[in-house]
């Protein structure tokens, strides 16, 4: 009888084997096949531009909300003495004031428009903490240093330098082509709303937007020498929760078993050991299909049956922060209030929850979970200023998609193109009315050291990161 088992176990585990093996034969790569065939910038007068559009101080503040509109009306003056051509053929509209719509009509009205979108405001600075003028442009030989080369004067203005030299060239293309470039998008994107809702309103259909968001990585995909592109097809919701709780107060010295300290507690408590489980959304679902196929032996193997090695994936995912932020609605306490004398019981007590949701929960679903499982009607639960839905998720098999894919493999050699989850936000959400299609990448060449740069200190870009980047738009708008 055991030899009959073990005979079947036998069978049972070979034809496994064989089914593993068979898949990973199988697999095929998801890349473009497309030549390296990049578009050289030899120019160097582009740099001064880009230079010359860090001087301008474009920040933007919240808190209160506050900007010196003088700075954006001299960078719009600029722009126009910048890009002769571009603002002789393109109609430009302000929207919101400083808001700037540029539109292109194409030659052949059935196809859909496309939309490129860069943000013009810069967040502040703390000179102190730099090594160099945060608005100074600095040109060392290999980068241009000050804020906003990163995020996102340096797009906007590849964008501009592309779309020049394109037309000096003559360019007529067949779809219309807008460039929309929000005034704060730092500080929630209303310049970004008016111009979406100007283009809803003026029935506008796009085939893809194309903003910021996610960049040509090195080195920071797991298991990948490669560089890698990566386009955000989806952004995380956004939500805090605040639980607070009302109990009796008195004397420290004659204390009742729950104070207002130890019922908040309870509740975080539950929330963090239950937390919304890890799961593969669409988004990251498409990266694992874009990145098995480029990997070796024997990961390649494990990426290839995935309805096997599923749960083992998602723990080495759940190992780390970012993994873990890609697979989770994740669970931060982030403000903690309760309590003002050692000796005085605190009648009050509240906590603020900050959740990032994955694509698929709703707003409206997690703060019936959050109630669930606080499971206390002592505590009430609200949400806390602002709330974001998870981004609608941008489908990849689209002409959009596939124009951005084909221009990063012949601007960028041996680079790989994959899309995923953004887990911060852009001023594409806006758009969602306006497209269904909407990506979000802009060719940063960044490795992990110049992330901490943007929004931090010391922001620079390189210069053949930056030629690159005209290049790669020039090669996109060639196929518009
Ligand atoms: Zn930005």
């Amino acid at each position: 009888m055991i030899k009959k088992i073990l005979k079947y176990a036998g069978v049972l585990i070979l034809v496994l084997i064989v089914v593993m093996v068979v898949n990973t034969l199988r697999l095929k790569s998801y890349q473009p096949d497309i030549d390296y065939n990049p578009t050289q910038i030899n120019d160097d007068r582009v740099i001064e531009r880009l230079q010359e559009a860090i001087r301008f101080k474009t920040v933007t503040y919240d808190n209160p909300f506050r900007y010196d509109s003088l700075q954006f009306e001299s960078f719009h003056q600029y722009l126009r003495d910048n890009f002769p051509l571009l603002h002789q053929q393109f109609e430009l509209k302000k929207i919101n004031d400083y808001a700037l719509l540029y539109k292109l009509e194409g030659s052949d009205a059935q196809l859909k428009p496309a939309i490129l979108l860069a943000h013009q405001d810069v967040v502040p600075v703390d000179s102190a903490k730099w090594s160099c003028d945060p608005f100074g442009g600095i040109n060392d030989g290999t980068f241009v240093w000050g804020r906003g080369t990163l995020d996102d004067k340096g797009s906007l203005m590849a964008i501009l330098e592309a779309v020049e030299m394109q037309l000096a060239n003559g360019y007529a293309p067949k779809r219309t082509l807008y460039l929309a470039f929000g005034n704060d998008e730092e500080v929630g994107g209303i310049g970004a709303q008016a111009i979406a809702r100007y283009l809803k309103q003026q029935g506008v259909d796009a085939a893809f937007v194309l903003d910021e968001g996610l960049v040509i990585t090195s080195g920071m995909v797991p298991m990948i020498d490669r560089p890698v592109a990566l386009i955000g097809t989806s952004e995380k919701g956004y939500m805090s929760v605040k639980l607070s709780c009302q109990v009796e107060g008195g004397h420290s010295s004659t204390p009742q078993s729950n104070t207002a300290i130890s019922v908040i507690s309870d509740a975080i408590v539950a929330l963090t050991q239950n937390r919304p489980t890890a799961q593969f959304c669409g988004p990251v679902n498409d990266f694992l299909d874009y990145l098995g196929p480029e990997l070796a032996w024997p990961q390649r193997l494990v990426f290839a049956n995935r309805w096997l090695f599923e749960p083992v994936i998602l723990s080495i995912y759940q190992k780390t922060k970012a993994g873990n932020a890609l697979v989770r609605t994740t669970t931060a306490p982030t403000v903690l209030k309760a309590g003002m004398k050692d000796n005085v019981l605190p009648d009050y007590g509240e906590a603020v929850i900050n959740y990032r949701i994955l694509p698929g929960l709703t707003t409206e679903e997690l703060l019936k979970y959050v109630a669930t499982t606080v499971n206390n009607p002592d505590i009430k639960i609200e949400q806390l200023g602002v709330v974001r839905e998870p981004a609608p998720v941008s489908p990849i098999a689209t002409e959009g998609f596939d124009l951005i894919a084909q221009s990063i493999k012949e601007q960028y050699s041996e680079t790989l193109v994959m899309p995923t989850l953004m887990l911060a936000s852009s001023d594409s959400r806006h758009y969602k009315e306006v497209s269904k299609n909407i990506y979000r990448f802009a060719p940063y060449q960044l490795v992990s050291e110049d992330l901490s740069r943007i929004h931090g200190n010391d922001e620079r870009i390189s210069i053949e990161s930056y030629k690159n980047m005209i290049g790669f738009y020039y090669r996109l708008l060639s196929k518009l």
